[in-house]
């Protein structure tokens, strides 16, 4: 047995220990990994299960929406309104997914002469086995259930080794899936990186989403393996106003994108690319981050909560207070909050080169810089200017400018007078360059990374 523990507090209040749990460790890994490849041997063989098990897995989900809200908005001060959402979105991935299961599993294509023209050419979908995941704390049921509900439904178990800040999320998840799905097809290992690695070591496929420089570590290692690999990694999104954009309503939109849930988004607006003089837009966004109602995660009107744990507001002390240092004149915000919650004023920076630290690596929390563009092309330069590459908003009323800038945008995602944040759950969703590796997730996207395929040829006896 391990004898680290993990523990996980509230980041509303520290001394709230969510839960505490003994880390997993390579035995204990290999175990529960030999339980779900016993148990995905029957899982595997009938899809119409699959679908009916799914669907009662969604309907418990939802059942379960007051216990799923309150340990959310508790476990990672995530505020309760957009809890709530989240909640809806873990029910409908579970629905979409459950319907996945029925979806043809192959194609039939005519076989090349001189084969007998009566033969069967098949190319069939499998499931690969015993799937990975390793996910963040800052969706606790969405992300480990948009990984999970594609993995289950094409036929795959499933291990789980979710963030230690978000333990308590992921065991209560495996309660609630655990009455619907067969024993052993859906596992959570308790633990931090080196459990993750010892889940590398056992699968047959791994999902991550993380930062970047765990995510490539992860990628790194599961490749090595020679086993399929995606990671969804860190991002440094940007928001480019354009001369015609209706200053108002893009500052109010990317205050919140910029803000809600503390930033703490991988899909979170960290830059603004403003073309032309960026002083009325700097007043508008200023004043809508400073109308965002910032407090306990458990208050309906909340929108800026806690951050996650002590060392990430450390970061954004470190952020704030460097930024006048690296060319920036922070316009609002810049300080820690007094408790009883990790609360850290959304913070506003404006006055940076785009070389600048904040216009170049992610600092995960509410905070964002604005730069300045000389002109469209500029701009999509400057956007594309960082190592990352997750998704980019543009605020424009010309159809052509949206046209032109969405053309030459380096990123998996890219939305138009809408906030950088926000994900379908059944449109395919990733990076480029160091926000992702390996294929999408998501929708009918997320099959190609869960099954494999075999093809067959079945020609006449005679
Ligand atoms: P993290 O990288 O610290 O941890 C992610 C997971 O990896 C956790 O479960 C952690 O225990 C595990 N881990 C840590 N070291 C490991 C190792 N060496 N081997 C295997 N596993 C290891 O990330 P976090 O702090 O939980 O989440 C915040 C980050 O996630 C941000 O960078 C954010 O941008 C990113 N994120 C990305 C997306 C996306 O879809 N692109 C979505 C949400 C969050």
């Amino acid at each position: 047995m391990s004898t680290q523990t993990i523990e996980s507090r509230s980041p509303q209040d520290q001394s709230d220990v969510v839960v505490s749990a003994p880390a997993a460790d390579r035995e204990a890994v290999a175990a529960t990994f030999t339980r779900a490849r016993e148990a995905q041997k029957e899982w595997k063989r009938n899809a119409v299960v699959r679908a009916d098990a799914l669907a009662a897995a969604a309907a418990a989900v939802d059942a379960a929406k007051d216990q799923i809200v309150d340990l959310m908005v508790r476990e990672v001060g995530k505020p309760l309104t957009e809890s709530v959402m989240e909640h809806g979105r873990a029910v409908r991935i579970l629905r979409y997914q459950a319907q996945a299961a029925l979806d043809p599993d192959g194609d039939t294509l005519p076989a090349a002469p001189p084969a007998d023209p009566r033969t069967l050419l098949l190319a069939r979908r499998r499931p690969r086995g015993v799937a990975g995941l390793i996910t963040p704390w800052n969706f606790p049921f969405a992300i480990p259930l948009w990984k999970a509900a594609p993995a289950l439904a094409y036929g795959n178990a499933v291990v789980l080794k979710p963030s230690s800040d978000a333990l308590a999320s992921a065991l209560l998840l495996e309660e609630i899936l655990a009455k619907h799905l067969p024993e052993g097809v859906f596992n959570v290992v308790a633990g931090g990186g080196e459990t993750g690695q010892a889940v590398i070591e056992q699968a047959d496929v791994i999902s991550f989403t993380g930062s970047t420089n765990v995510g490539l570590q992860v990628a790194q290692a599961a490749t090595a393996r020679g086993i399929p690999a995606q990671a969804e990694m860190g991002g440094l999104n940007a928001s480019i106003v354009l001369p015609d954009a209706d200053v108002a309503a893009a500052a109010k939109v990317i205050a919140g994108a910029a803000m809600g849930y503390a930033g703490q988004k991988c899909t979170a607006t960290g830059r603004v690319i403003v073309l032309g003089d960026p002083a009325e837009f700097t007043d508008a966004l200023a004043a809508a981050v400073d109308a965002l109602p910032v407090g306990d995660p458990k208050d309906s009107s909340t929108v800026v909560g806690p951050v996650i744990n002590p060392p990430a507001r450390e970061e954004l002390v470190t952020a704030a207070t460097g930024a006048p240092q690296d060319g920036g004149r922070v316009v609002t915000g810049g300080q820690a909050l007094d408790g009883p919650g990790l609360f850290f004023s959304p913070t506003v920076v404006d006055g940076q080169e785009p070389t600048a630290k904040l216009a170049q690596e992610e600092v995960f929390g509410p905070i964002v810089t604005i730069l300045k563009a000389s002109s469209a092309e500029q701009a999509v330069e400057i956007s594309n200017s960082v190592a990352f590459g997750l998704v980019t908003s543009v605020f424009t009323s010309d159809l052509d400018s949206a046209l032109t800038v969405v053309d030459g945008l380096e990123t998996g995602m890219i939305r138009v007078n809408m906030p950088t944040s926000g994900v379908d759950f059944h449109a395919p969703f990733g990076g480029e360059k160091q926000s992702s590796f390996g294929p999408r997730e998501q929708g009918k996207a997320a099959r190609d990374h869960y099954t494999t395929t075999h093809t067959i040829t079945i020609g006449p006896a005679g």
